[in-house]
C-alpha cells in the first residue's frame, strides 16, 4: 500500500508578482504550485518529488541514505520530512551525477552525511565536497540493506552511476531512461552513443523496479524500450541525412508515428529528431 505525504506550496514568480514581457509590456501575475511529496516505493524507499525531479530516500534503521539533493528548497524541504517522518539522520548523501539541476543544495543535507560520488564527479558540487569517490562499483549496507553502486560509463555526462537498493531490488536511474517518455528535448550535453551504453548497462543490473529522476516508475522493459527508441531514431536519421536531407527536412518528414503514445511526444518529438541529426553530424557518424 502507497503512502504519500504531499504538500503544495504556493511559490511566487522569482520577479515579483509581474513580469515583463520580451516586448516591454507588463504580463500578467503568475503562481506556479510547486509539487513535493514524498511517496513510498517499496518497503524502506521512498522517492522524493520537487516538481519534474525525483530524488530516492531509504530509511534504514541506522540512518537515512538519500540519493540527489536536488536544489536548496527542495533539501531544506526532504531535511524536515526526513526529521518529522524517519526521526533518523541522513547518513549517507550520494550523487547520481553533476548536473546542477540534480546535485544543487547538498550543504542542506551533508553536515551529518558521508558523501558518494563517482571519480569524475567535480571537486565540490555546490559547495558539496565527496568524501568517498568510486570508479567502477562501490557497495555498502545500512540497517540491513544493501546499496549497489555502479558506474553507467560517459554518454549522460561522464559521472553518471545508477544505484540499486536490496532487499527491495529497487533500481535508481537519473535522466539516461524516463519509463513512458521521451528522452528529454534534444539529447543536451549528451554522448549519444554512449548514452545507448549507459542504458545497456542498466539493462544488465539486477532489479525489479526501476525508480527514474523524472517521470513514472518503472521496470527493465522500460530501459530496453528506451533504449531500442534511440536506436531506432539513430538509424532513421542517419540513413535520411545519407540520403541528402537537411536537418530541418529531416524533422519535418521523418516517420516517429510508432512513439505518438510515449509522453512528451508533441513537445520534445522535433527536438529529438533535431538533436539525433546533430549528434550524427558533429560525431562524424554522417557527413
Ligand atoms: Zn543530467
Amino acid at each position: 500500500m502507497l503512502r504519500t505525504i504531499s504538500t503544495k506550496a504556493l511559490l511566487l514568480g522569482l520577479l515579483g508578482a509581474f513580469l515583463l514581457s520580451p516586448f516591454g509590456t507588463a504580463g500578467p501575475a503568475f503562481a506556479q504550485d510547486t509539487v513535493r511529496e514524498l511517496t513510498q516505493v517499496a518497503g524502506n524507499v521512498w522517492r522524493f518529488q520537487n516538481n519534474f525531479h525525483y530524488a530516492l530516500v531509504v530509511d534504514t534503521s541506522d540512518g537515512v541514505v538519500v540519493v540527489d539533493p536536488i536544489s536548496a528548497d527542495a533539501a531544506r524541504w526532504l531535511e524536515a520530512e526526513i526529521a518529522s517522518r524517519f526521526d533518523r539522520p541522513v547518513t549517507h548523501l550520494i550523487y547520481s551525477h553533476s548536473h546542477g539541476d540534480h546535485a544543487s543544495g547538498g550543504t542542506v543535507l551533508a553536515d551529518t552525511a558521508t558523501v558518494i560520488a563517482q571519480e569524475n564527479a567535480p571537486d565540490q558540487m555546490d559547495g558539496v565536497a565527496p568524501d568517498i569517490r568510486f570508479s567502477e562499483r562501490l557497495n555498502f549496507r545500512s540497517g540491513g540493506h544493501r546499496f549497489e553502486l555502479t558506474y553507467l560509463g560517459p554518454g549522460h555526462g561522464t559521472d553518471l552511476l545508477a544505484l540499486v537498493v536490496r532487499p527491495e531490488n529497487v533500481a535508481f536511474i537519473v535522466d539516461a531512461v524516463s519509463p513512458g517518455r521521451l528522452p528529454y528535448r534534444d539529447f543536451p550535453g549528451a554522448d549519444i552513443a554512449g548514452l545507448i551504453e549507459q542504458i545497456e548497462r542498466v539493462e544488465g543490473l539486477d532489479f525489479q523496479i526501476l525508480a527514474p529522476g523524472h517521470s513514472r516508475l518503472g521496470e527493465k522493459a522500460d530501459a530496453t524500450a528506451a533504449r531500442e527508441y534511440i536506436e531506432w531514431l539513430r538509424g532513421a536519421v542517419a540513413a535520411e541525412l545519407k540520403a541528402g536531407k537537411g536537418i530541418d527536412e529531416v524533422v519535418e518528414t521523418l516517420d516517429t508515428s510508432a512513439y505518438a503514445d510515449l509522453g512528451a511526444y508533441e513537445r520534445w518529438r522535433d527536438l529529438n529528431v533535431q538533436g539525433m541529426a546533430r549528434w550524427l553530424q558533429e560525431s562524424g557518424e554522417v557527413d
